[in-house]
């Protein structure tokens, strides 16, 4: 029988009780689970995946790139710690689907994607779903996205081989960001980075993940036959 959307949450809760030694707790905001409840996860794969929508695991949406992992997308939510008058950048529009996410949690996410055709489709499924709060541009999100900055938090949901300075800048003091770091299709850590009051960052790394590159210079976004991951779990490293 397929999954539905209430498989796919206590699915989700599962899986932060088997990792809680590892992330810290075992529920995640129940703000969280709620706009994971709300937002229609079929509507942001491709036709042909629809039957595979509400299980817990990442799906390919073209491109060489994927839709992260519902526990995945739950997680890094929760260590943003997204709140209602909040601005946040996302890096990696993808589907869309961590993007509509963070709409329910906070007033503005500013999405930059390197793959032009992928924010199209995007955009569409917004309009379609009324999600209006949501601003997108197509570029190298290494650059971040200065002409909004600070932004109260910054979501990456490509690896990146390091944290760009960019982004470090454009989070504001007492921000919140969390990213993938490590090298492409390798060990990967999912690294929350908190910036204090002064402009003083401290990381700590939370769990083992495999996601799809960021690519660096706006490059390569579309790899042939890659075969992303992008917002699994790694279990080396767990
Ligand atoms: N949050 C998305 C994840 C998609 S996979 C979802 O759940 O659907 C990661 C995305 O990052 C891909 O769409 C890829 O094209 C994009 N990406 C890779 N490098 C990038 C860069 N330098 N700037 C912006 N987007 C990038």
């Amino acid at each position: 029988m397929q999954n539905n959307q209430q498989d796919m949450i206590d699915d989700i809760n599962a899986e932060v009780r088997y990792t809680h030694s590892l992330i810290g707790k075992d529920t995640l905001d129940p703000r969280v689970m709620e706009a994971m409840r709300k937002v229609p996860r079929d509507a942001f794969v491709p036709p042909e995946m629809r039957g595979a929508a509400f299980e817990n695991g990442p799906l390919p949406i073209g491109y060489g790139q994927t839709i992260s992992q519902p526990y995945i997308v739950a997680l890094m939510t929760d260590l943003l710690a997204p709140e209602p008058g909040h601005r946040i950048l996302e890096i990696g529009t993808g589907s869309g689907y961590q993007t509509a996410i963070l709409s329910q949690l906070c007033s503005k996410v500013y999405t930059v994607e390197v793959v032009e055709e992928l924010g199209v489709i995007a955009a569409d499924i917004f309009r379609r779903l009324g999600y209006r709060n949501i601003e997108m541009r197509t570029g190298d999100g290494y650059q971040g996205w200065p002409e909004h900055a600070p932004y109260d938090g910054i979501i990456v949901t490509a690896a990146a081989a390091y944290i760009p300075d960019a982004l470090v800048e454009q989070l504001r003091p007492g921000g919140r960001m969390v990213i993938p770091v490590g090298l492409p299709y390798s060990h990967q850590e999912l690294v929350l980075l908190k910036k204090d009051e002064q402009g003083k960052t401290e990381t700590e790394t939370v769990l083992g993940v495999a996601f799809v590159p960021l690519v660096e210079g706006g490059h390569g976004g579309h790899q042939q036959g890659s075969q992303g991951e992008s917002g699994s779990r790694n279990d080396a490293g767990v």
